[in-house]
């Protein structure tokens, strides 16, 4: 591609992106979701590629399946993963505008991962025709990845299953547009504990009180946090009680933890299960769950990263990789099944969740060039 070529590219995918960050689209709008899958509909459906919706009720908006099949092709392909929720609320835009500062194009949710799906999206509509890829492509785009993919989980498991290889297009990891190879896990521990009411004046001694047993859970569950082995436990919301004068019958925290693998995932379920009411008279109940298992890089992983690399040096750029993260995506659940997965193949940039949330456009052209070749050449 001459120079004349990529800056046409990047105007485009420029526009194209700056039209989806200015249709907010927020994990809890549905309105909102129906209205960007819609958009994203009409923008596909003006080529040559498939489009079909998996509809998954009003809470939510629908999946979209992209791809470029021939009609009857059941062949395992490549999937690419991405989602068009949000974290940032309707109204966003007001304060935190679209706009480009030097080479930085600001907005909610650019980086995080609109402008990551417009690079795939962009790729695969110049490999609508099926014979121009080695595999088939499925792109899948969810509506609800920000808070935990509970709609779409066993619909991403299930093409997972068919597919070679999973491409996910979370941001590349700022400094350097690192991808990533290996994720924590992650989940929650809920635990909540019944006392008994009284009046805080006159019948004090009669009641059990529900915060202060939580309190003691709170500093169990915060020694469970090993930062060698790589284990983070972060009780990050309570609530309890009604008013100051009486004696609480009611309490509940809610804690965060990441775990390196699945080894560590069970000992720790254990270990939190294992917890035991400091107050007799107290019964709390303790409830873990793992959302996403952790993703392990394997052997299949590098594999499928160095293949990467060599098609990030057609596109003009070395792709590195970066170490283990805390945050987890859709990825872990693919990975989780031993499909080969490799992540942060989307937009380079920073700030993912915050108002300074941002992209580079001098990258957009040869990251979708990167993501052209490893969608027609990946077998
Ligand atoms: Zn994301």
């Amino acid at each position: 591609m001459n120079s004349d070529a990529m800056q046409e590219l990047t105007d485009s995918l420029r526009q194209q992106i700056i039209r989806w960050v200015e249709l907010e689209s927020p994990s809890h709008e549905p309105t909102a979701l129906q209205q960007m899958a819609a958009l994203i509909e009409t923008e596909v459906q003006s080529g040559a590629l498939q489009l079909e919706k998996i509809d998954l009720g009003t809470k939510t908006g629908p999946i979209l399946h992209i791809h470029n099949r021939a009609s009857g092709d059941k062949r395992p392909g490549i999937l690419v993963l991405g989602h068009y929720d949000t974290v940032h609320p309707i109204g966003t835009l007001t304060q935190n505008p679209c706009r480009q500062e030097g080479d930085k194009l600001y907005g909610p949710g650019i980086y995080d991962m609109k402008a990551g799906v417009v690079l795939a999206l962009s790729a695969l509509k110049e490999l609508a025709d099926p014979s121009s890829t080695r595999l088939p492509v499925d792109l899948v785009l969810v509506p609800d990845e920000e808070t935990g993919s509970h709609e779409s989980r066993s619909h991403i498991e299930q093409f997972a299953k068919q597919s070679v290889y999973t491409l996910v297009c979370e941001p590349a990891r700022a400094e350097e547009g690192r991808c990533v190879t290996a994720r924590k896990g992650t989940g929650h521990i809920v635990i909540t504990a019944h006392g008994r009411p009284a009046h805080a004046g006159i019948q004090h001694e009669k009641g059990r009180n529900a915060i202060e047993e939580i309190a003691h859970q709170v500093l169990a569950l915060e020694k469970l946090t090993d930062y060698e082995r790589g284990i983070t436990v972060s009780v990050g919301t309570i609530k309890g009680g009604t008013t100051s004068n009486v004696v609480p019958a009611w309490c509940q925290l809610v804690a965060d933890f990441r775990i390196p693998d699945a080894a560590m995932a069970e000992r720790l379920r254990e270990q939190v299960q294992g917890l035991q009411q400091v107050n007799p008279d107290i019964p709390i109940e303790v409830n873990f769950s793992l959302n996403r298992p952790a993703m392990d890089r394997t052997e299949k992983t590098a594999t499928l990263l160095a293949r990467c690399q060599e098609f990030a040096q057609q596109a003009g750029f070395d792709l590195k990789e970066a170490p283990m993260t805390g945050g987890a995506s859709d990825a872990n659940f693919t990975a989780a099944l031993g499909i080969p997965t490799l992540d942060g193949l989307g937009a380079d940039g920073n700030g993912a969740h915050t108002q300074h949330e941002h992209i580079l456009v001098s990258t957009l052209a040869e990251r979708r060039q990167f993501w052209l070749y490893m969608l027609a050449q990946l077998d």
